[in-house]
Order: C-alpha cells, then structure tokens, then sequence
C-alpha cells in the first residue's frame, strides 16, 4: 500500500477551528494522495475533546518544548490554562503516526498545536515569531517530517525520498 501521509483535519475542510472555521486547502499534491488513500486526518485539539468553536489558545511563556517540560503553558485568550488538553491532543496525534506508521506531516501553520515554524508569540496581539506547536514537535521528536501547507511539493518530496 502506499504510504500514508498525516495532515491537519481544518486543511482539509473540517470547520474544526477554533472560530469553527476551516482552511481547506487546494492543491495537485494534496489531489493526488486524497486519491490514493494516502491521508490521515486529524485535529489534535478536538480529539483531545476541545469544544468548535473556542477561544484562540497561544503558547505562553516558553517553546513547545518547554510546555512538555510543564516548564511553560497554553493558555486561552482569556488566560485560562488549557495546557492539558492540547498535551493530550500532541500525544493522540504522535498515538496517530505511529499506527499508521507515518513519516511525512502537512499542518496548519501558526497554530500552537500544528505550527511547524511560526506561532503567535503568547501575546494574543496577532504576532507571530519562530517556533512550533505541541503536536509538531512530538512529531519530530519521533522522527516524522512535518511541513506546513505553503510546503506540499517539499512534502510529496520527501515521501518519495522516504519510499525510495
Ligand atoms: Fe485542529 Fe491543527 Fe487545524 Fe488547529 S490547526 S484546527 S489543532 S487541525
């Protein structure tokens, strides 16, 4: 069969964001894998069972890693502490991965669970600085390329590479 591919549920249409939106996303890389079976979709933040819609949730006070480290927290925009659920969400994507023994992600990018390498910098006033989100880094800690939906080409690239 042919390898499967890991990518955000909200580029593929789900209204899964937190203003209960969605990103869908266009593209001939993306065309193709969607027909040969080859997508696993996942939102880390509703699976971990996060209400759509929610308030927008930034990673406060440190990196992803240092949220793992329980060294630094997400929080909600009205300061809530919501670092909890989006750890579970991080780890039902990585459970996800290693299931279907996934080596290639595409994902939302500037989200704090799916951001491969820009985030909002925890100030809840639209900046974004370098940096990724829980569920990207678990991932890349476990070995999983991940790229962002600017990045199909790269993505289809390194499957091959994977593959070959
Ligand atoms: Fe869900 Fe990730 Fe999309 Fe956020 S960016 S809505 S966590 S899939």
């Amino acid at each position: 069969a042919p390898p499967k591919v890991l990518v955000s549920g909200c580029l593929l249409g789900q209204p899964v964001r937190y203003d209960g939106s969605h990103k869908g996303a266009q593209h001939a890389v993306l065309d193709r894998w969607l027909a040969g079976q080859q997508v696993v979709s996942l939102c880390p933040e509703t699976a971990a069972g996060l209400p759509t819609p929610r308030l927008p949730a930034e990673i406060v006070g440190g990196t992803s890693m240092a949220v793992l480290r329980h060294a630094a927290q997400v929080r909600d925009s009205a300061g809530n502490d919501v670092t909890a659920a989006f750890v579970l969400g991080a780890q039902l994507a990585l459970q996800l991965v290693q299931r279907h023994g996934i080596r290639v992600a595409v994902l939302k990018e500037f989200s704090p669970t799916c951001g491969s390498s820009q985030i909002y910098d925890g100030q809840f006033a639209g900046h974004t600085v370098p940096g990724e989100g829980l569920a990207c880094s678990l991932l890349r800690q476990a070995g999983v390329a991940v790229f962002s939906e600017t990045q199909w080409e790269a993505a289809a690239a390194q499957l091959e590479a994977y593959a070959s």
